[in-house]
């Protein structure tokens, strides 16, 4: 059977180090499809897709993780997004046209921002420079400074595939250093091309076949957008009446495109009213109290 659109999860079992694999192919290309840009934009957000399901997974929470790379270069914008779900969707803007290079070639000077948007507590964030080869470089020293836990990281994507192999040290085991060290020199000799080609056990025992790992059950990752009208009327509502009567002004519905899955929201002169005039109902009743 041919793994795709998997995480897989893994342990050296007599090491301390964990693991993560994943494969993202129909969910890949659903994101994509709804995303402009040359061969290497794309590529960047594939990676950055695959790395956000595998980050989601090392941390436990409900709600949402999201990767932004932000910078003043050819590249402006870039964000991928997983649920604890595994749901995935992003979204990159900037240039059609961007020449290849390492991050700084393509993004300029920016950053990139670690969120994670949690339905019980406040966003946790997390950010580091945009600085390295790619993007597994910088989400590795990003784990150095703010985990202060080892972690190495393979992402690469095609036209049809993103993949991802994501390897981190357990907090204080015995003989832990011998240990990465091991495992990581294994690691090292890891190809685009395996990467592409194989399944997770198949790639796992061809880098680790002298090493007892425990593959725990496949989770399923879908492309799906989080976009939804009430959410939009919110978005509406905040912009305020003079704006949104200016705009009606000059053409008869408001249109809103979704950024991620290119769903269209039609608002005419009617709903405009609705939403503007529930929601100040709703702003008065709190202020009386
Ligand atoms: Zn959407």
């Amino acid at each position: 059977m041919i793994e795709q659109d998997l995480l897989r999860r893994f342990l050296f079992e007599e090491l301390g180090v964990r693991g993560e694999w994943v494969k993202l192919t129909n969910s890949w290309q659903a994101a994509k499809l709804h995303q402009r840009g040359s061969e290497n934009v794309q590529q960047q957000l594939g990676e950055a897709l695959a790395a956000v399901v595998m980050l989601s997974a090392t941390v436990k929470f409900k709600g949402s993780m999201i990767l932004q790379a932000q910078g003043d270069g050819d590249i402006k914008t870039l964000v991928a997004q997983a649920t604890d779900q595994r749901k995935i969707r992003g979204l990159v803007r900037g240039k059609d046209k961007v020449n290849p290079g390492p991050l700084e070639a393509m993004f300029g000077q920016g950053r990139l921002v670690l969120t994670i948007e949690s339905e019980s507590g406040s966003p946790y964030q997390g950010v580091v420079p945009l600085q390295g080869s790619n993007l597994a470089a910088v989400l590795q020293t990003y784990f150095e400074q703010s985990e202060q836990l080892k972690t190495r990281l393979w992402l690469f994507a095609n036209a049809t595939q993103a993949v991802g192999l994501l390897l981190q040290e357990l907090p204080v085991q015995e003989n832990y250093q011998a240990d990465w060290e091991h495992i990581e020199i294994l690691a090292n000799t890891v190809t685009e091309q395996e990467m592409f080609d194989l399944d997770c056990e198949q790639l796992l025992y061809r880098l680790f076949n002298q090493e007892k790992v425990r593959v725990f059950d496949a989770e399923p990752v879908e492309f799906s957008c989080a976009c939804s009208r009430s959410n939009i009327e919110k978005t509406l509502f905040a912009m305020g009446r003079t704006e949104l009567e200016d705009i009606l002004k000059e053409r008869d519905i408001i249109e809103v495109n979704c950024e991620f899955c290119s769903e269209r929201y039609c608002f005419d002169k009617v709903d405009v009213e609705t939403i503007l005039s529930q929601k100040t109902i709703a702003a008065d009743s709190e202020t009386r109290h």
